[in-house]
């Protein structure tokens, strides 16, 4: 008998259901920057054209299938504690997925950690915010340590006996995860513990308290006894430190290990279980006596931990930007290659209205950050010293807050599949609100941007001057803009109405850096949705004019 011969049972019985037809794939081997328009431009145009050739190579490498996997890896399998080994020494010792580390050693051989604190030039900070919204979009957890330890450098420098020691291997680019001393290690981590159970956003309620062991000041050893609700990827080799000294609330750093090699009492006592931002360990943990010398001033220790913290808040916008990249990549990738009705997804109107509403969101997010990152390359100039002040907080409110909802509606273009947990979609819609809560929540950062106006009224004079040389390319900003201006003198209900005046203030410094660097179609369409008084609106309500078809075709990477 021909067992070969078409038609015999077994054939028909084990013949294949379907042909898999009309489906994406996945969205890798591809060159994050380069396929990244609006990012090319913006590095460009903010003073780092000189970092385009290693952006290239650094988006080739991140963008290859396998190095993808590391972010989804690493998520999978989130950190684990171990308190105490199977003698019971206390360990405090946090397990992490291998693809975790090969994150973190990339970051950090790249200076993502460090880049403008070891080679400041025109254009650094620049940079180092391109090559960190790239690796965010492959995975956003191990952003965390590597954003503190970048940040801590300011404070660091406030007490420059413990720079002096600290700074040359927080700032090498030698990632050294293993638990032992920093004096075994060439390169450092840096973390930051600051909430307590009892509050977050206001610090002063802090109770962890500051003991001198001899001498008391600056660069001085005290020991901390206390508790810190939040401390992040508490494998860092140190931890700059909130708590209350004779003279008031001041910051310490304070290392995992004591310089004669015993276990510095900083107990981890569990990891949180976070809705997002898994690969990354999060703490709560109790100070035993924790040895700790003080950093900046006595008394002045949100002044120096501040330092800190308007570097977080600056990542908070590249990272929430690079969400954004990353989740409307996915949506155009995929109705570019999906068919509904007869059509490709990214074809048909409505999708089309969708779409380039979500590019647009990403395109003013990008722009905006973009631009404070050359604030903070020339902080020197008093203009841009000023403008990185009110900006940072605009911006970091303005961002984050619109991600969550961004995320959601390009998860809403794949369908289905884009709720399944092997898409990434899952993953960058949780992500998606982390950066608008910590480093000051939503009502925080605006309240701060009315500390700013308040106490430093030049601070508005720069914003008004950062937006006038947009005059003139938009009718409807230049409305806004004066609208804003007459609005912004009136103090009633200031704190009350904050948010709006806030939402306003984005707004303009957004649409003002499109209409002046942006192709028309997308400066275009930004002002039409955003810049009128219409109410509230869902993503997909672009007025009829809008050039979505050139818009989808900048944003859409090639695969
Ligand atoms: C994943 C994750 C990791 C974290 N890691 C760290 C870490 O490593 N180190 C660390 O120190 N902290 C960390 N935090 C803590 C984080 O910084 C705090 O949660 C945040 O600052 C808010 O503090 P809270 O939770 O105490 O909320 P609260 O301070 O109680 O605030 C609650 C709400 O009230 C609002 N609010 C506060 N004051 C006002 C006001 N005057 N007017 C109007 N509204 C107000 C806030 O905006 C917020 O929405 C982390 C948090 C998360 C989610």
């Amino acid at each position: 008998m021909d067992m070969t011969s078409p038609g015999r049972p077994a054939d028909r019985f084990l013949a294949s259901t379907h042909e898999v037809t009309n489906v994406a794939r996945e969205l890798v081997d591809y060159n994050l920057y380069r396929e990244d328009a609006a990012l090319v431009e913006a590095v460009r145009r903010e003073g780092a054209a000189w970092a385009d050739d290693a952006l290239a190579r650094f988006g080739a490498l991140v963008g290859r299938a396998e190095y993808l996997e590391l972010g989804a890896l690493a998520n999978r399998f989130p950190p684990e504690l171990d308190s105490h080994d199977r003698f019971g020494n206390r360990v405090d010792l946090v397990r992490f997925h291998p693809a975790y580390h090969a994150l973190m050693k990339t970051a950090i051989e790249h200076g993502l950690h460090s880049s403008p604190w070891t080679d400041p030039k025109p254009g650094a900070h620049v940079a180092r915010a391109a090559h960190f919204y790239l690796h965010t979009q492959v995975e956003a957890g191990h952003g965390c340590p590597i954003t503190m330890t970048f940040a801590s450098l300011p404070s660091l420098r406030t007490t420059p006996a413990l720079a002096g020691l600290w700074e040359p291997k927080v700032t090498a680019r030698v990632y050294d995860p293993r638990n032992v001393p920093d004096a075994a290690k060439q390169g450092l981590t840096v973390g930051m513990a600051m909430t307590e159970k009892q509050g977050g956003s206001d610090v002063r309620a802090n109770t962890t308290r500051a003991h001198p062991i001899g001498a008391e000041g600056p660069g001085e050893p005290y020991e901390l006894v206390g508790h810190k609700f939040f401390v992040s990827a508490p494998m860092c080799d140190a931890f700059l430190v909130l708590a209350q000294a004779k003279a008031g609330l001041t910051c310490f750093l304070l290392p995992r290990w004591r310089p004669d090699g015993t276990k510095n009492p900083l107990q981890l006592l569990r990891l949180k279980r976070k809705m997002g931002n898994v690969s990354n360990a999060s703490s709560e943990t109790e100070l035993r006596g924790a040895l700790a010398w003080m950093l900046g001033e006595p008394g002045h220790g949100v002044r120096t931990i501040i330092e800190m913290v308007a570097m977080t808040r600056f990542d908070c916008m590249v990272g929430s930007s690079a969400g954004q990249r990353a989740a409307v990549a996915q949506a155009l990738h995929h109705c570019s290659l999906r068919s509904a009705f007869g059509a490709l997804l990214n074809r048909q109107p409505l999708m089309q209205n969708v779409l380039a509403d979500l590019v647009l969101e990403s395109e003013g997010a990008l722009a905006l950050t973009m631009r404070m990152a050359r604030a903070l390359d020339q902080r020197a100039d008093p203009h841009e010293d000023l403008l990185a002040r009110l900006c940072t907080p605009i911006g970091k409110y303005w961002i984050c807050k619109r991600t969550p909802n961004h995320a959601y509606e390009a998860m809403e273009c794949i369908g289905g599949s884009g709720v399944m947990e092997d898409s990434p979609m899952p993953r960058l819609f949780r992500e998606s609100p982390v950066n608008a809560i910590w480093e000051g929540s939503g009502n925080v950062q605006c309240l701060d941007v009315l500390r700013a106006m308040r106490r430093t009224p030049a601070v508005v004079d720069a914003f008004f001057a950062e937006l006038a040389p947009a005059r003139g390319a938009s009718a409807r900003l230049d409305r806004w803009v004066v609208d804003l201006q007459r609005d912004l003198g009136d103090e009633d209900d200031a704190e009350y109405r904050a948010r709006g005046v806030v939402d306003r203030m984005a707004l303009a410094l957004q649409a003002a850096l499109l209409v002046r660097h942006a192709p028309a179609a997308v400066a275009d369409a930004f002002c039409a949705s955003r810049l009128d008084s219409a109410g509230p609106r869902n993503y997909g309500t672009l007025p009829s004019g809008a050039d979505c078809a050139a818009i989808i075709a900048r944003a859409t990477p090639r695969a």
